[in-house]
């Protein structure tokens, strides 16, 4: 029997189970045994699934109350010193939850720990807390409470680890300087031995086989770390366990003589986004070696080509036989959890896609294709025949999509003057005073508003009563900022339900899950669309509302638009072509309704990019090849308007210093960024680059409730100011409104307006 395992399964549960139970708990209206009894469920479920789809070694410590890497600081007793661990007892829950979130229904509050992205994933971790001194425990008995939960069960557990290289370069601290500063090593003398502890623990429980996680093996990684990996894995190979070291979202490139060379018993290649690095891999595997294959992609919702896969692996099935082990990619963590819970989407669609359950059945027909092919002739021929049918659908090629795409090259990007001449356009145009003000896009998304979305869906209100409604909506919005005296309105986004889900619905070429959600951080789950077909825009997506809120006011109001790749980034993307094409084809669309902003009157266009960085590639190699083309989409989608429509961009959760140059191409008239919170640290990369267009550096945060004051805001746009020129700025919030109530927003934004009244004066 070829060995089938998953890296990890998704642990929110197929009606996110776990998100309820976590917010209850939380809310006060669970018992902390009601809760672990919701999490003991999961686990036996989604084991049970594992084990009924012919999965023989179990994931155990995939399952976290609320994040696996948080999980594994807690096992260290890595917490840090504000939540008052005393340090010979438990890590309690209580506890994981206060680092996680600042609070929790015991205990005392404390300042959350930082939580940021998973690698290139959507999904979050939070972040490890370094310093010098810190010294490691078995501090939790939760991974061995969950190892004995499955054999109790009857099932052969895998327990699944971040291994220590990996577990240090995510984490941080004031001592630190970026993830892969090489005096967090020093750390290993005390991290070690306690790995080792866990290990001996393990082994005593009668685990064979431990899934050890080092994903920065895909990373460019220093020297000094590379060395320490072979120094590192010598001290846990005496463990008597069997250590398979997983590796994912990449290939090792650089790294792979180093993985080769650990004493290891098992290794994992993401063989699907890294195919090419198996036959160096296949000549240099020890003979005692396992190699595990993951060929399914855990990143994305369709199903697999096995054919293809088949003959990816042939050669290792030959050399390796048994020693050929199958997984998916990485974990499951990251694809929706069941497929069968999809009752809107359409047969012909379904047939196309895999989520965390299909992609087991696809593992166990992978290896009977490449064992016993003549056991499951029928099944393969079906999935054969489906790959070929979405290969062939007229669904997905659109002649008229095709046309322009071939006609691609001939488009102009550029902008018909260099930015200097448009902005004297513009402001002949706009009459703006200096340091305007604006906002970026949404204001409060009330219970109203959003009642008035779901009443449309039940059908309790018509279509024209929604609208009439948010027509309100708008006049308020629009009133509200011509009262106060911001200078460039916003529409207010009221009709969003979501800032790529509402365009997704707009366009072709895009589908819609009911229950398709992944978790993106705690109990938050995201329903990312799906794109599968040639996207476009059979009508205008946004043209009345804008065109509406511009017929209210004399003050110019900034269409609002979400950009190429941000939509392409929050979304599931067909893998059938290169992501740059269809992030060309939502350029395209884009393109057309910035044009029909400009007819309808509009003089001012925000085309958000808030994930442009978040694309980039994880080695650096790559980095120039992605932003080519997502600064190529951006233009793309904005190049075409005249010289005096005004265009804007907006990103936050960005850094800029290494993307500076890139983000100055896109050639927007006006950027507005998120600086606030670093206190204007993020602008530097603007000032050292000596950023020639308009910019609006965030002057307050709109992720927390507090209210701004006048002072505070002039001093930073001070600040921004001494290294800019002043007539380059704008007064403008670090982000959108709409998580923020009115209560809020109305004295914030005055203060702000005061603040660019009080710097008119000054400069
Ligand atoms: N225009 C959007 C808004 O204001 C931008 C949101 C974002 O950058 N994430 O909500
Ligand atoms: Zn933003």
């Amino acid at each position: 029997m070829t060995t089938l395992h998953t890296l990890g399964f998704p642990r929110i549960g197929a009606h996110r189970e776990l998100k309820l139970a976590q917010e209850a708990y939380w809310a006060g209206t669970l018992q902390r045994s009601e809760l672990e009894h919701v999490g003991r469920e999961l686990r036996a479920r989604h084991w049970a699934a594992q084990a009924d789809a012919g999965i023989t070694l179990l994931p155990v410590g995939d399952f976290a109350w609320y994040d696996q890497i948080l999980e594994w600081s807690c096992l260290l007793g890595a917490v840090p010193p504000r939540f008052d661990q005393d340090h010979t007892a438990p890590v309690d829950i209580d506890t994981l939850f206060r680092m996680a979130r600042g609070r929790a229904p015991s205990g005392k509050p404390a300042a959350a720990c930082e939580m940021t992205k998973w690698f290139d994933t959507n999904y979050h971790y939070i972040v490890p807390e370094l310093h010098p001194a810190q010294d490691y425990r078995i501090a939790s008995e939760s991974l061995f409470q969950q190892v004995a939960e499955a054999q109790a069960l009857g099932h052969a557990a895998k327990p699944v680890i971040p291994g220590p290289l990996t577990w240090l370069w995510l984490g941080k601290g004031d001592a630190y300087d970026g993830p892969g500063d090489a005096t967090k090593l020093a750390l290993l003398e005390r991290l070690v031995p306690v790995y080792r502890q866990v290990l001996a623990r393990l082994a005593e429980q009668g685990v064979q086989w431990v899934q050890i996680d080092e994903p920065i093996l895909v990373l460019d990684l220093p020297d000094a770390w590379q060395r320490t990996f072979l120094r590192v894995y010598d001290q846990l190979a005496a463990s008597p366990v069997k250590l398979l070291l997983a590796t994912y979202f990449g290939g090792l490139g650089d790294n792979l003589f180093t993985a080769l060379e650990l004493p290891v018993t098992g290794l994992h290649l993401d063989l699907h986004r890294a195919p090419e690095q198996l036959p160096a891999v296949l000549a240099r595997l020890k003979p005692e070696q396992v190699l595990s294959a993951g060929v399914i992609d855990g990143r994305n919702i369709w199903r697999t080509d096995l054919d293809q896969a088949e003959a990816l692996l042939a050669q290792a099935q030959a050399q390796l036989g048994t020693r050929l082990w199958l997984a998916p990619s990485c974990s499951l963590l990251h694809v929706p959890v069941d497929l069968a819970q999809e009752h809107g989407l359409d047969n012909e669609l379904k047939s196309w896609l895999s989520f965390a359950h299909q992609k087991l059945g696809e593992l166990r027909l992978l290896s009977q294709a490449l064992r016993e092919p003549e056991a499951v002739v029928s099944e393969l021929a079906a999935q054969r025949a489906v790959i070929a049918a979405r290969t062939a659908s007229t669904r997905i090629h659109n002649p008229a999509v095709q046309a322009q795409m071939a006609a691609l090259a001939a488009v102009s990007r550029a902008r018909q003057a260099p930015f200097a001449e448009r902005i004297r356009a513009q402001q002949a145009a706009l009459q703006l005073p200096a340091f305007p003000t604006t906002t970026i896009g949404s204001f409060p998304q009330t219970r109203g508003i959003r009642g008035l979305r779901r009443d449309l869906k039940r059908g309790s209100i018509t279509q024209a009563e929604y609208d009439a409604a948010i027509r309100a909506e708008i006049e308020q919005c629009i009133r509200y900022q011509e009262e106060i005296g911001i200078d460039v309105l916003v529409h207010g986004e009221a009709e969003r339900n979501d800032m790529v889900e509402y365009f997704g619905e707009l366009l072709e070429g895009f589908a819609f899950t009911a229950n398709g959600w992944v978790q993106s951080y705690g109990s938050r789950c995201v329903k990312p669309p799906i794109i599968f077909g040639d996207v476009s825009r059979p009508e205008p997506m946004t043209v009345a509302w804008s065109a509406y809120a511009q017929s209210l006011t004399d003050k110019p109001v900034k269409g609002m638009l979400t950009g190429p790749v941000t939509i392409l980034q929050w979304s599931f993307v067909r893998d059938d072509q290169p992501r740059q094409r269809t992030c060309e084809q939502l350029a395209l669309a884009l393109r057309q309704e910035v044009l029909d902003l400009e007819n309808a009157g509009i003089q001012v266009i925000q085309i958000d990019e808030p994930a442009l960085r978040e694309g980039l590639p994880l080695r650096r190699v790559d980095w120039p090849a992605y932003l080519d083309w997502a600064v190529d989409c951006f233009r793309l989608s904005t190049g075409a308007v005249k010289n005096t429509t005004q265009t804007h961009t907006h990103m936050c959760y960005a850094e800029f210093n290494d993307i500076i140059e890139a983000i100055a191409s896109m050639d927007a008239d006006v950027i507005t960024i998120e600086t606030s919170r670093s206190n204007m640290e993020l602008l530097r990369a603007f000032e050292d680059f000596h950023y020639p267009n308009d910019l609006g550096p965030g002057v307050y945060d709109i992720h927390s409730p507090n209210i701004p004051d006048v002072a505070w805001m002039v001093t930073l746009m001070e600040k921004a100011a001494a290294n800019l020129p002043p007539q380059r700025l704008w007064v403008n919030p670090d982000c959108g409104l709409k998580t923020r109530g009115w209560e809020e927003t109305r004295p914030a934004l005055e203060n702000m307006v005061q603040a660019a009244q009080q710097l008119r004066q000054r400069y």
